[in-house]
């Protein structure tokens, strides 16, 4: 059994960090899991790790840069030729960008970050929820961030594209809830995963894990997150259980956004 018995759920991203524990989440819960990533070798080790668990799931991998209108096209036609539908989309993938102040911030990254965080998100969402249209019924996590809720220091572009990852979440609501279409945002503070700790990297090349422990000493919870406590909170949101909440950007961050 579990809250997705038998649901076919799209994750993008799936290959490391996020998506991967989600999809592990997800196929505790009996989902059937297309999974997409432009890492084919990690898209690969992903799918082996995941049927050593749950040997009995059923996976569909795509390689795909999101970024990639066609691409993303041709992932969705694949989950729908392979599995009739899809009820559930965990709309993922992202990348930081590099550290910078503004006004010296590279204009070629800052574009990437824009084509994969934002265009890639929504190329998602708009060759996805015309198959959810069709059966009147779909959840829809897009992943913000913090960064989508207040400013981070050197990190403009990516500030730029989780905050308008929330605005698309709630337009996406307002214009498809009457479709049975429940769209909310997760907006995830420091969770260890390969990216934040690229991150702290950046923070503190010589040290990262000072760096670390700067960030989990400021956390009310004085501790960063799991990747397996956010897996947890998108089953829910991908699920029945959620039938009421829409066009939420919800954090997830020990509390930490509620500080100045
Ligand atoms: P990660 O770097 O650990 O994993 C990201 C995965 O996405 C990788 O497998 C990567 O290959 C894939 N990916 C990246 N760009 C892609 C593209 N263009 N097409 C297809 N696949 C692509 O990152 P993560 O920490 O798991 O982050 C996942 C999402 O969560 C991102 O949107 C990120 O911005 C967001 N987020 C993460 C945190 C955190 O603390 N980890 C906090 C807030 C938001």
């Amino acid at each position: 059994m579990g809250r997705l018995k038998d649901k076919v759920v799209v994750i993008t991203g799936a290959a490391m960090g996020l998506g991967l524990a989600a999809a592990s989440e997800a196929a505790k819960n009996g989902a059937i899991l297309s999974l997409v990533d432009y890492n084919a070798e990690s898209l690969e080790k992903a799918k082996a790790e995941l049927l050593s668990k749950y040997p009995d799931i059923k996976i569909l991998t795509s390689v795909a840069d999101v970024s990639n209108e066609a691409a993303v096209k041709k992932y969705v036609d694949d989950t729908v030729k392979e599995f009739g539908t899809i009820h559930g989309f965990y709309n993922n993938a992202g990348i930081e960008g590099r550290q910078a102040p503004m006004v010296e911030y590279d204009l070629d990254v800052f574009r990437k970050v824009i084509d994969i965080n934002l265009m890639g998100v929504y190329y998602g969402l708009r060759y996805i929820i015309p198959v959810m249209q069709q059966q009147s019924y779909g959840r829809i996590v897009n992943v913000a961030s913090v960064g989508g809720i207040r400013g981070v220091m050197n990190q403009t572009a990516y500030v730029a594209t989780k905050h308008a990852v929330a605005g698309i979440t709630k337009n996406a609501a307002l214009e498809y809830g009457r479709d049975g279409i429940l769209t909310n945002a997760i907006a995830p503070g420091a969770i260890l995963t390969p990216m934040v700790a690229e991150a702290f990297k950046q923070v503190n090349p010589a040290d990262p894990k000072a760096a670390e422990t700067i960030y989990a000493q400021a956390n009310p919870t004085k501790r960063l997150g799991l990747p397996e406590e956010v897996g947890k909170l998108v089953v829910f949101l991908l699920s029945d259980d959620c039938s009421y909440v829409s066009g939420q950007v919800i954090a997830i961050d020990g509390g930490q956004s509620n500080s100045y």
